[in-house]
């Protein structure tokens, strides 16, 4: 086993002890092996461990990944999850090219990855990025612009709402991580009650240094790339 192979295998102990430790259910929390900068030998040496679920956040590179193993790996299966911020005229890299997209923060942009989903592909799957930190430099919508972005996706035949993403304020204080993560977990709650007819199940949060609090607060999808291929060199 390579380093990388360890790591997984360390991480997914890790959550499986954590949701030991917090009362969740066993296999409730997804990890999802963020690979941005990293080269197709990291994330082959990942796919062998076992992974099969990836994030990435910059179009032009990971299109290339992709594209790999689409061609070399069909048979794997894997899926590609675009977390990073999207401009409008990247949204056709993705939407021809993403299983799902985490990081929907506006119409606009829910409307074009709708609109250029290619004909014969499944609904691209989708989280609505919700800032929780009130903070006006961070990505992602207010609470109150929530309810109209629902609305308009549902309405979008090549987009199926999965549920919220979040990239709470940097801190390694545990008790001020779960803060932040419960108030997502509150609003999902919510939005479960408003439209109960949508199968919302998925909440993306929690990275490297946050994914203790992340699952004890109900997260069902870790976005993890540190802890498995090292520090990056980020853009
Ligand atoms: C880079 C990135 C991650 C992974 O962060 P690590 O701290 O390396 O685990 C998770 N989510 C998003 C949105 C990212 O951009």
């Amino acid at each position: 086993m390579n380093n990388i192979q360890k790591n997984i295998k360390r991480i997914i102990s890790q959550i499986e002890s954590a949701q030991k430790k917090y009362g969740r259910a066993r296999n409730s929390v997804q990890l999802l092996a963020v690979s941005k900068t990293k080269p197709i030998e990291a994330i082959l040496d990942a796919v062998q461990g076992g992974q099969k679920f990836f994030g990435e956040n910059y179009v032009q590179e990971s299109i290339n990944k992709i594209q790999f193993f689409r061609k070399n790996y069909a048979n794997l299966s894997l899926k590609w999850h675009f977390i990073g911020p999207i401009q409008s005229n990247k949204t056709r890299h993705v939407s021809e090219n993403f299983d799902w997209v985490h990081t929907i923060n506006r119409a606009k942009i829910a409307q074009r990855l709708n609109d250029q989903r290619p004909v014969g592909m499944e609904p691209i799957q989708v989280l609505i990025q919700v800032n929780t930190c009130s903070e006006k430099n961070k990505f992602g919508v207010f609470e109150n612009e929530i309810f109209a972005l629902v609305d308009l996706i549902t309405s979008l035949p090549n987009l199926t709402l999965r549920g919220l993403m979040s990239i709470p304020a940097n801190t390694s204080d545990h008790q001020s991580q779960f803060i932040a993560f419960s108030k997502l977990t509150k609003l999902k709650n919510k939005l479960t009650k408003k439209y109960p007819q949508l199968e919302l199940d998925t909440l993306s949060m929690g990275m490297s240094g946050d994914m203790d609090a992340a699952i004890r607060a109900g997260s069902t999808m870790l976005r993890i790339g540190t802890s498995i291929f090292g520090t990056r060199n980020d853009k």
